[in-house]
């Protein structure tokens, strides 16, 4: 059963940080969204190795999910996915770097996404030896100025292959900047353009949505949608489920006498006489040092971040450090934590999104920085 987790045997009783993945959580996610979009397909983005998850987990639950089409940002990524998903549709987001990437491409029969000029020229060049004109996603860039044809550029490649037919498009896309502030007005002019955009290469698929673009609404879905942060649980507000818990084994509990500092630069001050939980993970497992805190009452360092343990939120106490990070658990009942216990750092019981808010940081950077060192 590809579902099951497995927490058994010698691993789990040696490690000291565990990420615990969800995988019905993940395909309850891809049910949700594509129920939000139902005149759309609904892809899944798995680049940087499913945000971290794994593309050798993710990616048969996202299938068995009725997911058949993927994204990932670079050809190696592409390389390693067609070895887990020998029938999907894998669409590679960048890097066509050159006339021998084109070859890898066509060996592992993935789709490039073709950004500039140059790009659309290799793949040309390619096919035109190959004698094969092999599938190619265009991609117009209209407003974040990362990747893509200028409008302009996307006319005249339309014009010259309506000739030529040296290109076979099989997908048109956009992205949008700035589809998680639903009122920012660059998503209606991303929106017009890539309409217009759209009408270029008549007959194609079209896809401009990401995960918080699905939330704009139908306007936006044209025939895909490529969500990926809420596949995982990183986006709250569109009854998404958490996939990811991590967990942090709690290694020594030691007590603090008020006026004496924890941690690196003694940069936290405990004010009361303190039970501090030292936990096995630090900015090693991916913990941002930016989650490093003062504890309660605050003093010398403020803010920091949580963890969940013993039914209550546990302040983080003093600098995370490489290895380890101290909870504050003065406030948990007496005898309700051992050495063993894992406290939560996200999960269910403290939500991703409000770990990454602590640190100054996004969903998807905890998520992409989760190191290997979790069981
Ligand atoms: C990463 C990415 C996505 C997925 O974005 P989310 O915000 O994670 O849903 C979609 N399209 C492109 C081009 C991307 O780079």
């Amino acid at each position: 059963d590809t579902l099951s987790i497995h927490e058994t045997g010698v691993e789990a009783r040696l490690a000291g940080a565990f990420a615990t993945i969800d995988l019905r959580a993940l395909q309850h996610n891809y049910r949700t969204l594509a129920a939000l979009a139902p005149t759309a397909r609904t892809a899944g983005v798995v680049k940087a190795d499913a945000y971290g998850l794994g593309i050798a987990e993710a990616v048969p639950a996202l299938a068995a999910a009725g997911c058949d089409t993927f994204f990932v940002a670079w050809p190696e990524e592409g390389r390693a996915l067609r070895k887990v998903s020998p029938h999907a549709r894998i669409y590679v987001l960048g890097g066509l770097f050159g006339r021998e990437a084109a070859q890898a491409y066509a060996e592992a029969s993935l789709i490039p996404v073709l950004n500039s000029r140059r790009e659309t020229a290799i793949w040309e060049g390619f096919c035109s030896t190959d004698g094969v004109a092999h599938a190619c996603a265009i991609h117009v860039d209209t407003g974040m100025n990362r990747l893509g044809l200028t409008f302009e550029q996307a006319r005249t490649l339309a014009e010259e292959n309506a000739l030529t037919s040296a290109l076979d498009p099989v997908l048109v896309m956009s992205h949008l900047a700035g589809a998680d502030q639903p009122d920012h007005p660059l998503n209606q002019r991303q929106l017009e353009t890539f309409t217009a955009a759209r009408q270029l290469f008549g007959g194609v698929e079209a896809s401009l949505a990401n995960s918080a673009g699905i939330a704009l609404g139908a306007d936006f879905h044209f025939d895909l949608v490529r969500p990926g942060i809420a596949l995982y649980g990183g986006l709250s507000g569109l009854d998404l489920q958490p996939v990811v818990c991590v967990e942090a084994r709690i290694v020594q509990i030691r007590t603090v006498r008020a006026g004496e500092a924890v941690s690196y630069g003694a940069a936290a001050v405990v004010q009361r006489d303190s039970r501090v939980a030292i936990c096995a993970a630090g900015y090693a497992d991916g913990l941002p040092r930016a989650l490093s805190g003062a504890g309660v009452p605050l003093r010398a360092v403020t803010g920091g971040g949580h963890g969940f343990a013993g039914g209550r939120r546990v302040p983080v106490l003093g600098r995370v450090t490489m290895d380890m990070t101290m909870f504050d658990i003065t406030d948990v009942e007496d005898g309700a934590l051992t050495v063993g216990d894992r406290i939560e750092v996200f999960g269910p019981n403290l939500p991703i999104e409000e770990a990454a808010m602590a640190a100054g940081t996004i969903s998807y950077e905890l998520l992409t920085g989760l190191s290997r060192r979790h069981h």
